[in-house]
């Protein structure tokens, strides 16, 4: 047993841990958790937990259902809502087949990989998410609207909001379990709030993101109301996006900065941001993965369209935040097209491979746009050679069936578990007539 184990068990003894949850995630980016005496934990260590994988999404073929759960023992954190006495604490895991090699259908193992590919290239990924949701009256009722539990807008400061409450509690949680809150605030929509993560490498990050779900959500409850991550829940509001910083590190040296280049933009980083843009369109069923999110997309209120990167320009899909001279560690790029339902893993590994590609052959970088590119027309938008995101889900899965870069970083399970989920989702969005439709058509034709 290596010294990250023993200090678990060591953990669990003084602090009165009656369950121990192991936590992993399906394809689809849904927490999966199967709770184990902690007398079972050295077994667990050693061997894994096996489990049937057949019955979670993606996990496997029916000749392949046996699967093993293998704690991190580095994620291990006790769970503050479950309370003090017979206490609850929680690790996330790596899949195996019984073999012991890792499970093609493991998010966390296609994020791994690409971090190693990565790391093979003298690099570490950093990113740092701003994580939007609505806080909603609890009771919603399929036909009804969804109820916001304030009419407050963006920064807006409200006295005994219950959005700064709910905030206070969520972010004092996610600290308790070693999560840093870099800052916070409500959003632009009724009921919206951001929350921004300190930045870390990106499988920490993604880890953070599933535990940040499950607190927002735990905290709500608690407090009688109820969070949403779908990326866009009403029609005339902004959606919830999740905008992600992100820069690669040599060491100690930020490998996207460049003193007194445009920007401090080293060429690693206008390659990085070039593949963001030529692959974006590829990588959006992963990073847009809902039916909702192109209507989140598609709907303006700063939400990007087109494959284009700027400034100060919020209608891009890749935004290089103002340069601070004396934060030359801080050079960043933000990538807003991500969004808060998305499968973190799957989607940092997507956004890291298609960035690295553009390092590995040279992309060249096309001027950034600074004016609003919805404010163009269709042709002058041609014209300046930019190209738009996919309007839907149906030409997101499309763009991605022909992605050499998609297939390989996601792995051949993943890929095809993934459109095929994918089109059947479509499949049963196409099949409904909505009441747009009768209200459109009825009444004229
Ligand atoms: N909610 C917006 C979105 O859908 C982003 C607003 C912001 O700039 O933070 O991406
Ligand atoms: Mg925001
Ligand atoms: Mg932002």
């Amino acid at each position: 047993m290596d010294r990250q184990q023993e200090f678990v068990l060591r953990t669990i003894e003084e602090r009165d841990i009656r369950f121990v949850r192991l936590w992993f995630t399906d394809v689809l980016g849904t927490l999966k958790s199967v709770a184990i005496a902690p007398a079972e934990l050295e077994g667990a260590f050693a061997e894994g937990i096996g489990f049937d994988g057949s019955v979670i999404e993606g996990f496997a073929r029916v000749y392949e259902s046996d699967m093993l759960a293998k704690p991190d023992p580095s994620t291990f954190q006790v769970l503050p809502w479950r309370g003090e006495s017979n206490g609850t604490a929680r690790m996330f895991c790596d899949i195996t087949l019984p073999d012991g090699t890792p499970s093609m259908a493991d998010p966390r193992h296609v994020l791994q990989r690409s971090l190693a590919k990565a790391a093979d290239m003298g690099f570490t990924f950093y990113t740092h998410p701003e994580i939007e949701f609505f806080l909603l009256e609890q009771g919603w009722k399929p036909g009804k609207r969804p109820r916001p539990i304030d009419t407050s807008g963006y920064f807006d400061h409200t006295p005994h909001g219950s959005s700064a409450d709910f905030r206070r509690a969520a972010i004092t949680m996610l600290e308790t379990m070693g999560i840093s809150v870099e800052f916070s605030h409500h959003e632009a929509a009724p009921g919206q709030n951001e929350i921004d993560l300190r930045y870390a490498d990106a499988l920490t990050t993604a880890d953070n993101i599933m535990t940040f779900r499950t607190v927002v959500k735990e905290v709500a409850l608690e407090q009688g109301i109820y969070a949403s991550f779908m990326p866009k829940p009403f029609a005339e509001h902004p959606g919830s996006g999740m905008h992600t910083h992100v820069s690669l590190f040599e060491g100690d040296t930020n490998a996207f900065h460049e003193p007194g280049a445009p920007y401090q933009l080293s060429k690693v980083g206008r390659q990085f941001i070039a593949g963001l843009l030529v692959h974006g369109a590829e990588t959006a069923a992963v990073t847009n993965q809902w039916v909702n999110s192109y209507k989140r997309l598609w709907g303006g209120a700063e939400a990007p369209s087109y494959l284009t990167w700027g400034h100060n320009n919020r209608s891009a899909l890749v935004r290089v935040p103002m340069y601070k001279p004396d934060k030359g560690q801080s050079t960043r790029v933000e990538i807003r097209s991500i969004d808060t339902a998305c499968n973190p893993y799957l989607a940092f590994a997507v956004l890291l491979a298609a960035g690295l590609k553009g390092i590995e052959e040279g992309y060249e970088l096309p001027p950034e746009t600074e004016d609003d590119v919805w404010a163009l027309t269709d042709a002058e938008r041609r014209a300046m050679g930019i190209k738009p995101l996919p309007a839907s889900l149906v030409e997101a899965i499309q763009t991605m069936e022909a992605s050499e870069l998609v297939a390989e970083t996601l792995g051949e399970h993943t890929f095809d578990f993934f459109l095929r989920n994918k089109r059947a989702e479509w499949a049963d969005y196409r099949n409904q007539v909505t009441a747009f439709e009768l209200e459109r058509y009825l009444p004229s034709l």
